[in-house]
């Protein structure tokens, strides 16, 4: 196992931002095709001055997001050399005095090393969604509302690094920490993952996500997920609307989640989305949502009403691959065998 921190931000070199993997990914897929992948360096300005500046392999994020496959995340690519101020490239054993780093409990020490195993994690979660986009931010990008704090580009000294946060408002990389986390980790390693989130407070990073088996109808603070099966999408083109079915049914009613075209419109991502929706070999998609569960007006059925689709992750599933992961339990627990 490595004993370096996962690098969870690099440099784009098309889009002259520093972008989490998921951010990339998003980005790419706003491109319209033929899309040429994009060249990383290392976040860190130091090692972008070298005279062969530092780069960074970005593995995944020009594929697809999927509920089954490998997933993207940024790589040391070991023929470049990096500034010795860089902070991916500080040896983390080197300081441990008993495993612990100077000024940390034993707790920190477990938590440290349980994220070095996932590719991003996350600290602070931002679930407000409105926050004004300046014009000039890069399409493909949250217009800097993803701030992966402290790794920004500025030299950062040993001690600020240790307390450098992993703040984001993107659900899809807070999502994507999750899923690791639960791949990834020893049962006791993701119990002890801890999630502050933005008006709310710290809670374990599991009790932010809600099976929609289990959610309680008129709940809106948790991320709810489940499997479910795209039935319908209302016009052509990538603005049309969608309706997804939950596999789990709740008060023996069925669970819908349904977009319509001018929220579709409105999405300032929707090629992206459009594309995951289009993946024409997928057998159902896992949903997370920061959404409500209503009764909706003839009470025969329940929504999952999303206000903002930035609120909304969809990833394709395959059953055969499914069945081949670890994922499986949870798989099968959100109903996909059922359907
Ligand atoms: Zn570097």
């Amino acid at each position: 196992m490595s004993t370096r921190a996962p690098i969870t931000s690099a440099y784009c070199v098309e889009l002259g931002e520093i972008l989490s993997i998921a951010e990339a990914r998003r980005a790419f897929f706003s491109l319209p095709e033929p899309r040429s992948r994009f060249r990383f360096l290392c976040s860190n300005e130091t090692c972008r001055d070298l005279i062969t500046k530092a780069e960074i392999t970005a593995v995944n994020y020009d594929k697809q997001p999927n509920d089954t496959y490998r997933m993207a995340h940024f790589r040391e690519n070991p023929k470049y050399a990096h500034a010795p101020d860089c902070e991916w490239m500080i040896n983390e054993d080197a300081e441990e005095i008993d495993g612990k780093l100077p000024g940390e409990t034993e707790g920190d020490a477990f938590l440290r090393r349980a994220r070095r195993k996932l590719h991003d994690y996350i600290d602070i979660f931002d679930p407000t969604t409105e926050q004004p986009t300046q014009g000039g931010a890069p399409e493909g990008t949250d217009g800097g509302s993803d701030v992966t704090g402290g790794s920004r580009g500025q030299g950062i000294g040993r001690g600020e690094r240790m307390s450098r946060n992993h703040k984001t408002s993107s659900l899809e990389r807070l999502v994507e920490c999750y899923r690791q986390a639960k791949l990834e980790l020893s049962d006791e390693e993701f119990k002890a993952m801890k999630l502050k989130i933005v008006g709310e407070g710290e809670i374990p990073l599991s009790w932010y996500f809600k099976s929609i088996a289990y959610a309680k109808v008129g709940a809106s603070n948790r991320v709810i997920h489940g499997g479910a099966s795209l039935i319908g999408r209302y016009s052509k083109g990538e603005g049309a609307g969608f309706k997804l079915r939950f596999f789990d049914w709740r008060e023996e009613k069925p669970i819908f989640l349904y977009v319509s075209k001018e929220q579709m419109s409105e999405y300032r991502f929707r090629r992206y989305l459009d594309g995951i929706l289009r993946q024409e070999d997928a057998d159902y998609f896992r949903v997370f949502a920061l959404g409500e569960l209503t009764v909706s007006p003839t009470g025969k059925s329940i929504n999952l009403e999303v206000g903002d689709l930035k609120q909304l992750v969809l990833l394709p599933g395959h059953k055969q691959a499914a069945a081949n992961v670890a994922e499986t339990a949870s798989v099968e627990n959100n109903g996909v065998t059922k359907a």
